[in-house]
């Protein structure tokens, strides 16, 4: 079945859509983006995705490319017509095509790209045994609230993770902070079984699995809060994981050189994994 690529207005053809090379998105980063998890043909949390989705466009002045009922009608389509019953919807807001000038440019449309994306399920092994996360300096700008698709930091760090043998990179903050992972948050669990992960702030992105695992975790009992913690405290904790719309709950066993806990996935990981994909129907 012929991949299908929604831009713009059209769909087309995923090898045929584009964008124009004056296009800010390609110029100056100067966008938005939203990655949804789909699930028996359902996109899950959507309208908490949704209402991120809008934050970042207001937070960047860039208005609504459509209206949500119109973009969720996009959605559906795009999940029709390249019948994924499971995947990942990514959609893109620029502020619009304009000669190039910082200022924004007046009377422009916004671009919108909506893209259907089939995902291999992750080894049964990296479930089961954890993955291993190095820490590296959060070299961002201080507006990671913003879903925005400048990704350089999150590049560099996501190919030093992969050249460190490591899953994910988590990222500190000039305090020794862990703020978040490259491209997912980050999780600990004390010794007395206390699930930790930081407040929401400018210096992360409120992930959609972070909100629901904060729900689900509250359902199931367990005691969560939100407050910092250091490079060393998440080192010395029984457990670690982190959340993100594709990988749900990844449990971490290595940090840098650091054995977490025992080296095992911890039972409060696999415990939320699987209320999560309960929950998700995944
Ligand atoms: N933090 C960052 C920096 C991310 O890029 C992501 C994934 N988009 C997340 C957290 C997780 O967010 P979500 O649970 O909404 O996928």
């Amino acid at each position: 079945m012929a991949r299908i690529t929604y831009v713009n207005g059209a769909y087309l053809p995923h090898d045929r859509a584009g964008v124009h090379i004056e296009d800010r998105g390609f110029q100056f980063a100067d966008g938005i983006y939203e990655v949804v998890q789909v699930a028996n043909g359902i996109i899950v949390d959507l309208d908490w995705h949704l209402d991120r989705f809008e934050y970042s466009l207001n937070e960047l002045k860039i208005p609504m490319p459509m209206t949500r009922a119109a973009l969720m009608v996009v959605m559906k389509n795009i999940i029709a017509k390249n019948y994924l019953p499971y995947g990942v919807v990514y959609m893109q807001v620029t502020r619009g095509v304009a000669k190039r000038d910082f200022a924004f440019p007046r009377d422009v449309q916004p671009s919108l790209v909506v893209v259907a994306m089939r995902m291999k399920p992750w080894p049964d092994a990296m479930i089961e045994n954890g993955v291993k996360v190095i820490t590296l300096p959060d070299i961002r700008w201080k507006r990671c609230d913003i879903k925005s698709v400048s990704l350089l930091a999150p590049v560099l760090g996501k190919q030093q993770a992969k050249e460190a043998g490591a899953f994910e990179g988590w990222m500190v903050d000039e305090n020794g902070f862990i703020t978040e992972g490259t491209s997912s948050n980050a999780f600990i669990v004390t010794k007395d079984k206390e699930i930790i992960t930081r407040a929401k702030d400018h210096r992360i992105l409120g992930g959609i699995t972070r909100a629901r695992l904060l729900v689900i975790a509250q359902e199931h009992g367990y005691i969560l809060k939100e407050r910092l913690f250091t490079v060393a405290e998440a080192k010395a904790s029984s457990e670690a994981f982190i959340s993100s719309s594709s990988t749900f709950v990844m449990p971490v066993v290595q940090i840098d050189d650091a054995v977490v806990g025992d080296g095992k996935v911890g039972a409060i990981s696999k415990a939320l994994r699987k209320a999560y994909r309960e929950f998700a129907g995944i």
